[in-house]
């Protein structure tokens, strides 16, 4: 082992962390993605071939591969309270009143924050290093989540100016989803069939109680720090000292919070961020007051739930009212029928909104919502807009209710109501409808990604006739392209080429590309590293399926049927017969086999490998590759031109392979 390359990883997790404390704490990033990237890809590489060298402190292990049993309860060192609720600035300074009552309290200063809304979290730091996580359950015990908040990057893994923290230091603060997570998020779960979440705080806490915690890495939740619990010894003399300190140990802190020298400047904080809300990006759901002074925080106590120095104040949800002028039904990928409202547009928290899904016709009869009608719309979870009441008294006198379509309205053909009653679907298997929704999945940038195959070129390709199945798009000719309206000889080019270049994408990708129901991208991904092959996931029985980690028995079935199918199965053949070849999944790392557990140096230039090709083959093999020789070594595989680490294990008597020997032992694949 040599010193530099442990000087090396200390360096690089010195200076990831660094990076991390800028572009979360401070915001202001002075590197680029791909320069962090290259980082952390060095430490990755370096720690991958020296795993003794691993700390579970390290930047790359936030993410734990193995799933979790459950979540254990913790008993909170210091109850985490909750906070009682205003809702007008009449009962703010009734608050007050309550407050600088009290003997001994002298004009009070009060430090105003955002209130985040996402979900309490208290994470636990011994001697400057992440211990554990726990929701706030009742205030007293609350679950264990530690494999999953370590998985936020915002949350440090340690924190800064170890030489100066308490021993022991409860964080508290949010957990939250980013608007632009949450909408990515959403389109994801409903572009693989599986319901949405109403508001970012509910995908939030989905996220965080996840038996995978690589599911939770993906959902990409940040974290505030906004106080502290049980502590060794005390770290501010007021609150917003105690924010202070956070942010230099190196703790992401809501830069919004303010210092109010009394009730009216409160009152005057709240007004402003009540209308300036919807810039932030993400979800709050009002502000809280808490009084400044820790002295006069213990002096006002608490009451059996809440303390008394602390309050909510609470924005009202916005709704707008507005007029339906007309309905349309939308066919989705799987027949599903669509009522999507057209609205007179009106400025709703922050955007205009012209339309408005009415999810299905259940919900058009539950609110008996007509054209003419003047409804009410509010944001779910502030951001997609929804009708949320029928304002009877303006109807129209001739408005009827909106019939309950018996036909497809873009194929005409019969339709049928699922089994549970909610959705009506187009019958029609050859639906061009539904053909072009699957096409724009199909083509999608989280599926085959076949960036010119866009939505006008599909609906030419599918009115034109010439894409009659999914598999069609792989048998397109130039001559026909070119006969497309306003196709130039280059953009022709440019499709096939693009076509073509999506025929040896990743395994995961083509199947989430079928458009299984409830297969979407993270299944998908479980299914090609449990199966392999796509062979073997389609010849898999239901119960394979479903023994399969995080595969739930509805998928199990849904892929099951699919390719039973023999629709499915006759375009997964035309599929394989253009030459489209999904790129098999990378096995888990083998326990046996020659090179199981050994470590392996590789010296001089191979023929058949790269070098990054060689060290991903030792691996997946189950090798330990290794930069240098020494005793430990098993194996040396020799190349051309050779270096002194083959003086040096001729020297040790390392046995020595060459690159024929060595692709033997991987099982004759050479890379
Ligand atoms: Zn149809």
């Amino acid at each position: 082992m040599s010193e530099k390359i442990k000087q090396r990883i200390a360096e690089l997790r010195e200076l990831i962390r660094e990076h991390d404390y800028r572009y979360y704490v401070l915001g202001e990033p002075t590197i680029s993605d791909t320069d962090y990237d290259k980082l952390f890809a060095e430490l990755k590489e370096l720690e991958d071939t020296h795993p003794e060298l691993i700390t579970p402190d390290s930047p790359t292990q936030r993410v734990t591969d193995r799933p979790l049993e459950g979540f254990p309860q913790v008993r909170h060192a210091v109850p985490m309270m909750s906070i009682d609720n205003t809702y007008s600035p009449q009962e703010l300074r009734e608050f007050d009143q309550r407050i600088t009552r009290q003997p001994g309290i002298k004009g009070c200063e009060y430090v105003v924050e955002l209130k985040i809304d996402g979900l309490a979290i208290s994470i636990r730091y011994s001697n400057g290093v992440f211990v554990q996580a726990a929701t706030r359950g009742d205030g007293q015990v609350g679950d264990d989540v530690t494999a999953n908040v370590r998985t936020i990057r915002s949350v440090p893994l340690v924190l800064r100016h170890r030489d100066h923290l308490p021993e022991v230091l409860e964080v508290r603060g949010e957990v939250y989803m980013p608007n632009k997570a949450f909408l990515e998020l959403n389109r994801l779960r409903e572009e693989a069939g599986e319901p949405i979440f109403a508001n970012p705080r509910n995908a939030a806490a989905g996220s965080l109680k996840l038996l995978d915690p690589r599911i939770t890495a993906s959902r990409n939740l940040a974290f505030f720090a906004y106080a502290i619990g049980q502590t060794s010894r005390p770290i501010g003399k007021t609150h917003m000292e105690v924010l202070t300190r956070l942010r230099e140990y190196g703790l992401p802190v809501n830069p919004h919070s303010e210092l109010a020298k009394d009730i009216d400047q409160v009152i005057q904080i709240c007004d402003k961020w009540q209308a300036k809300r919807h810039q932030l990006p993400y979800q709050i759901d009002g502000m809280v007051i808490k009084v400044n002074r820790l002295d006069y925080q213990d002096t006002l106590g608490a009451t059996a739930r809440a303390p008394r120095w602390c309050i909510a104040y609470k924005f009202p949800a916005e709704r707008a009212k507005t007029v339906v002028r007309s309905i349309d039904v939308q066919v989705g990928k799987s027949g599903i029928l669509t009522p999507v409202a057209n609205l007179d547009p009106v400025r709703l928290a922050g955007t205009m909104v012209k339309r408005a899904s009415l999810h299905n016709f259940e919900e058009i009869k539950r609110l008996d919502v007509r054209c003419g009608d003047t409804v009410l719309v509010e944001k779910a979870g502030e951001i997609i807009p929804q009708v949320v009441e029928v304002l009877q008294e303006f109807r129209p006198p001739d408005a009827k209710p909106f019939p309950v379509p018996t036909r497809c309205p873009e194929c005409g053909h019969k339709v049928v109501k699922d089994e549970g009653g909610v959705y009506i679907r187009c019958s029609n298997p050859d639906c061009p409808a539904q053909l072009k929704e699957r096409l724009r999945y199909f083509a999608g940038r989280d599926q085959m990604d076949i960036e010119n195959l866009g939505p006008a070129l599909i609906d030419q390709l599918v009115d034109s006739g010439m894409v009659k199945n999914i598999a069609d798009i792989y048998y397109l000719k130039k001559e026909q392209l070119l006969s497309l309206e306003r196709m130039a000889e280059k953009s022709a080019t440019n499709i096939l080429n693009a076509i073509e270049a999506s025929k040896t994408r990743p395994l995961w990708r083509f199947i989430a590309a079928l458009g299984i129901r409830h297969i979407g991208r993270q299944s998908a991904q479980i299914l090609a590293e449990h199966f392999g092959d796509l062979d073997s996931i389609m010849k898999a029985s239901q119960d394979e399926l479903a023994s399969v980690d995080q595969i739930g028995p509805a998928m199990a079935q849904s892929v099951y049927e699919f390719f039973r199918d023999p629709k499915n199965k006759a375009t997964v053949r035309q599929l394989l017969a253009a030459g489209v070849r999904p790129q098999p999944a990378l096995r888990p790392k083998a326990r046996s086999g020659p090179l199981a557990g050994k470590t392996v140096v590789v010296t001089g230039s191979l023929k058949s490998f790269t070098r990054q090709g060689v060290l991903e083959a030792l691996r997946t093999a189950g090798a330990r590759p290794a930069e240098s020789v020494s005793r430990k070594t098993d194996y040396l595989v020799v190349g051309a031109e050779p270096g002194s680490k083959l003086d040096k294990a001729r020297a040790l008597g390392i046995p020595i392979l060459t690159e024929e020997q060595l692709v033997q032992m991987l099982g004759g694949k050479g890379g």
